[in-house]
């Protein structure tokens, strides 16, 4: 992969990969993990930072420390959202509860878009695979029960499919 523009300061380096989305998120366009965006660090040898953080704390300043920690969230659930006022600081237990809410709001949306797309592959497996509660399974993954329906009637993640669907046909 080219490095040109890595000797730019990171912020520069960040601002170069964003797009701004229709609802206003400020997407970033470079590495994903697990749906966040990264970006190697300034610092040789240094681990690679979240962007949404580092955006943050450029903005807004460094995060406090407090206990519990806190942690840069995101309001509109985009992980790779680095817009600043779609940002808040809350510690993991806000994330959680706030993740859970707004399961119910995203039913409407399918396969990649945010709430879906917090599952992973083998996510969904499970799910498809569980005997477990719909219920249940909404509050083990933090998705929306309507979510889990969809899961389970393989509405959608059709790519994972395969043939899966005969022998799941039957326990239904
Ligand atoms: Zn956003």
């Amino acid at each position: 992969m080219p490095k040109k523009g890595d000797c730019k300061p990171i912020v520069e380096r960040i601002q170069l990969r964003l797009r701004l989305a229709s609802n206003g998120c400020l997407e970033y366009t470079g590495a994903l993990v697990d749906g966040y965006g990264y970006i190697s660090s300034d610092i040789p040898g240094g681990s690679p930072k979240r962007v949404h953080v580092v955006m943050w704390v450029y903005h807004r300043g460094p995060i406090p420390v407090k206990s519990p920690k806190l942690c840069v969230l995101h309001k509109c659930d985009n992980r790779r959202c680095c817009n600043v006022s779609h940002l808040f600081l809350g510690t993991r237990k806000n994330n959680n509860d706030d993740m859970r809410l707004k399961g119910r709001a995203k039913l409407s949306h399918e396969g990649t878009t945010n709430a879906a797309a917090k599952l992973t592959d083998k996510q969904v497996l499970e799910i498809r695979s569980s005997k477990l509660a719909y219920r249940t399974l909404a509050k083990m993954y933090h998705v929306s029960f309507v979510m889990i329906g969809k899961i389970k009637r393989e509405e959608n993640w059709k790519h994972l499919l395969l043939n899966r669907k005969l022998t799941y046909a039957k326990t239904r």
